[in-house]
């Protein structure tokens, strides 16, 4: 087809006709052809989501497990909050920060309800997000305590994942992410994960934060012992150092809570914030805290072309409605039980280990069994799940889920495990 020809197709054929006739060969050929082999799919292409279903092109139905790591909180294509963005498209979606927008103040005053926190900064995907908490820490420690220039310290865990920017990849234990993408962001100082004492003693006069997950989902759904994240946050106060919560996966809603880290008493001073924050329709991110921290920000500090534009807004403020308003903590807190329960009543011997909080659940299976094998035949029972780290599967469907649903999936995981 000649260039001319192709843009002609899409303009007069319409996109959707041309995307529809598209195989799945065609698909994938096409995909590797022309992107880069930064990922490695499942042997799926999806053409229609609906809930907690999604559909390839065969009809075939998956239950989705992976929840499009977990920003599909609400299920595909929520009714109330695709009918806001809707709504919102006939009026603006994207103008920039140089001007005001009642979207963007209305977005701010949820996201303030909704996180308990005072202040937030708009991002698009959750790594900006974490740079941004990154940045504020910094300047916080220069201004405010007095560390000396150039000389602040962010303590991060061993086994983070944080997202994928030079910066953050740099503080990264997993070999595979770091690999050839040196050198690195200085200033950061890994500890285990879960070690009160190793942190306590990793912190020094020119510490500024402490940056985590509450719950460590891609290193295989790690949770810490009790009293871990209170702890921490003891901690810091003590010390005066930053706790920076990475809830981007594990907010709202996924572990059973709003935040993981209302399991205790750990009220962090800024959290970051994305996936299902974006409704599960468009990416939206952002880094929420406390006035003390966030107001270190002035004119110039940060910015993004994107972040915080009006269809965003509007996008997260349905997200946020939706989540209090349908209860899909509590749902995910009860979901969640009755799902482990249900596959630990499954006695199979490939099954390691069944853990999670909430709907945000961990299958670790018996090292000799082949996981690639096993997620295909997860993707012949019709279940769409895929590895975290460790031979773990994640089993992250749409918190909407309910406990027909949730007999289907352990059916069809005691079908795939054989
Ligand atoms: C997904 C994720 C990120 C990165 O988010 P992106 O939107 O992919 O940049 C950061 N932290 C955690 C805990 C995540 O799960």
């Amino acid at each position: 087809m000649t260039n001319a020809n192709f843009w002609k197709n899409l303009r007069i054929g319409g996109i959707t006709q041309a995307i529809s006739e598209l195989s799945e060969v065609q698909t994938e050929e096409l995909t590797n052809r022309y992107g880069t082999h930064n990922y490695h799919p499942l042997p799926v292409s999806i053409v229609r989501t609906d809930g907690i279903y999604v559909y390839d092109s065969f009809g075939k139905e998956y239950v989705d497990c992976i929840g499009s790591y977990s920003a599909v909180a609400y299920g595909h294509l929520a009714p109330f909050i695709v009918n806001s963005l809707k709504e919102q498209l006939s009026l603006s979606a994207l103008t920039s920060r140089a001007v005001y927008t009642p979207e963007l103040a209305l977005f701010l005053e949820g996201l303030s309800r909704f996180s308990g926190m005072d202040m937030a900064c708009p991002m698009n995907s959750g790594a900006e997000a974490v740079e941004t908490a990154i940045k504020l820490a910094r300047k916080w420690g220069y201004t405010r305590k007095g560390i000396p220039e150039d000389h602040a310290e962010i303590i991060v865990a061993d086994g983070n994942f944080h997202g994928r920017t030079t910066t953050i990849v740099g503080f990264s234990s997993e070999q595979s992410y770091r690999k050839n993408f040196g050198p690195f962001t200085p200033g950061f100082v890994t500890v285990p994960f879960g070690d009160i004492n190793v942190l306590k003693s990793a912190i020094n006069k020119n510490t500024a934060a402490v940056l985590m997950e509450p719950i460590q989902a891609e290193a295989g759904i790690l949770i810490p012992a009790d009293g871990f994240l209170s702890a921490v946050r003891s901690l810091c106060t003590e010390q005066n150092v930053l706790l920076i919560w990475d809830e981007i996966q594990t907010g709202f809603g996924r572990t059973g809570k709003t935040f993981a880290w209302q399991y205790e008493d750990a009220e962090p001073d800024m959290i970051c914030l994305g996936k299902a924050l974006g409704g599960g329709l468009i990416p939206i991110a952002a880094t929420a805290g406390q006035r003390h921290v966030m107001e270190v920000f002035q004119p110039g500090d940060h910015g993004s072309t994107f972040g915080g534009n009006p269809l965003a807004c509007v996008v997260g403020l349905a997200a946020m409605a939706e989540m209090e308003e349908s209860e899909l903590a509590e749902r995910s807190r009860v979901h969640g039980e009755y799902f482990k329960s249900k596959l630990k009543e499954l006695h199979h011997p490939s099954i390691a280990e069944v853990r999670g909080r909430g709907l945000l659940i961990g299958l670790e299976i018996s090292p000799e069994l082949d996981s690639t094998a096993l997620t295909r035949a997860f993707l012949n029972a019709g279940l769409l799940t895929k590895e975290t780290r460790h031979h773990t599967f994640r089993f992250a469907p749409p918190l909407t889920i309910n406990r027909k649903s949730i007999d289907v999936i352990v059916e069809r995981v005691r079908t795939a495990l054989g």
